[in-house]
């Protein structure tokens, strides 16, 4: 089977790509990890206009019946390698022996959290030590914990960390959090957190579970020790854009670059969301991109097909 279209990436660009690609009649496939990105690790969201407020997972639910609905398929599978072949482009997954084809692709896959750059993070990558403060959450209750960051991902899993925890260290290497406003001052206002500005972990220790860190004060250089049972990693994150290399152009920090309407360097290749080199990262954002590189993917396959296009709502801005 050749798609019309395959999205890489099931977070909501690649869902609203997907929505937007069925209801104009292309056949579409999601190839994805997983679902939802960092929308499903967000314990609440506030921002998205017209919902009020709802759970991350449900929004991400929601999103994903929706495109159901309009008849996408999805495909539970890492993409590791793209090629182009003529009018084709090709897509190795991670575990099936045949690439999937299509004949246009949307990259929609979002980043991967930073790993925190510490001594014993790996060995205890799994063990105490998380990315995903939503899920983990529950297994924290009554425990000492760390979150490092001072972005808005960090401010969101201390403040929801608190609720079960007996105590959250929020330790940043600045000296002020730099988040939403409205997430710095519930940290502030939440008694059992304790900041702890200026510091970076050097180090993270236990034996078959974490134990403690080390922390440096990035100023006087003192260390010290926390015993904590969990660290939780919100240091950004990082787009996995290395098998892209050669096919699509990635700007220095490895984010693909599109121009407004979600075109790659690549003819038939879009992208849309985080992956991309956007100044702002808000799920509102991201979703409408989606729906950018779907509309622009189906006019880019009508115009090679010859097939009469629509005309974008307020008439060609330009030719
Ligand atoms: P972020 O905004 O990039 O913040 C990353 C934080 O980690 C920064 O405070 C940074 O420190 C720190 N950091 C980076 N590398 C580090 C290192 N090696 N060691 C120690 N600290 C390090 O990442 P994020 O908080 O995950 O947010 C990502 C995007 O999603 C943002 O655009 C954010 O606005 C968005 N988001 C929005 C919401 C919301 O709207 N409610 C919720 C979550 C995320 P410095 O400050 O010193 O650079």
């Amino acid at each position: 089977m050749v798609y019309d279209v395959i999205i890489v990436g099931g977070g909501v660009a690649g869902l609203s790509a997907a929505l937007f690609a069925v209801r104009r009649g292309l056949s579409a496939l999601i190839l994805t990890k997983d679902l939802g990105g960092q929308t499903a690790s967000t314990a609440e969201i506030e921002n998205y206009p017209g919902i009020g407020r709802i759970e991350g997972p449900q929004l991400v639910d929601n999103f994903y019946q929706q495109a159901r609905f309009f008849g996408v398929e999805v495909c539970f599978d890492e993409v590791v390698g793209l090629t182009v072949g003529g009018d084709h482009f090709f897509m190795q997954t991670q575990t099936a022996d045949a690439p999937h084809q299509a004949h246009s692709v949307i990259l929609a896959f979002g980043k991967t959290p930073r790993n925190i750059p510490a001594i014993g993070e790996e060995k205890y990558r799994g063990n105490g030590v998380s990315y995903a403060a939503l899920w983990d959450t529950p297994q924290c209750a009554g425990a000492t914990v760390a979150v490092i960051g001072g972005g808005n991902s960090a401010l969101e899993a201390a403040t929801a960390l608190a609720g079960v925890a007996a105590k959250v260290y929020a330790i940043h290497r600045g000296d002020a959090f730099r988040g939403e406003q409205i997430l710095i001052d519930r940290l502030k206002n939440t008694p059992c957190i304790e900041q702890v500005l200026n510091a970076t972990v050097e180090e993270v220790r236990g034996s078959a579970q974490v134990e403690s860190i080390i922390i440096a004060d990035v100023k006087t250089g003192q260390r010290r020790e926390l015993a904590v049972a969990w660290v939780f990693g919100a240091i950004g994150f990082e787009p996995k854009t290395k098998f892209l290399h050669g096919i699509v152009a990635c700007n220095e920090a490895g984010m693909v670059v599109v121009d407004d309407r979600g075109a790659t360097s690549c003819p038939g290749i879009f992208a849309a969301g985080d992956v991309t080199a956007v100044p702002y990262q808000q799920i509102v954002i991201s979703a409408g991109a989606g729906a950018t590189a779907a509309l622009s993917a189906y006019q880019y396959l009508n115009k090679r097909r010859g097939v009469r296009s629509f005309k974008t709502d307020w008439g060609f801005l330009r030719k």
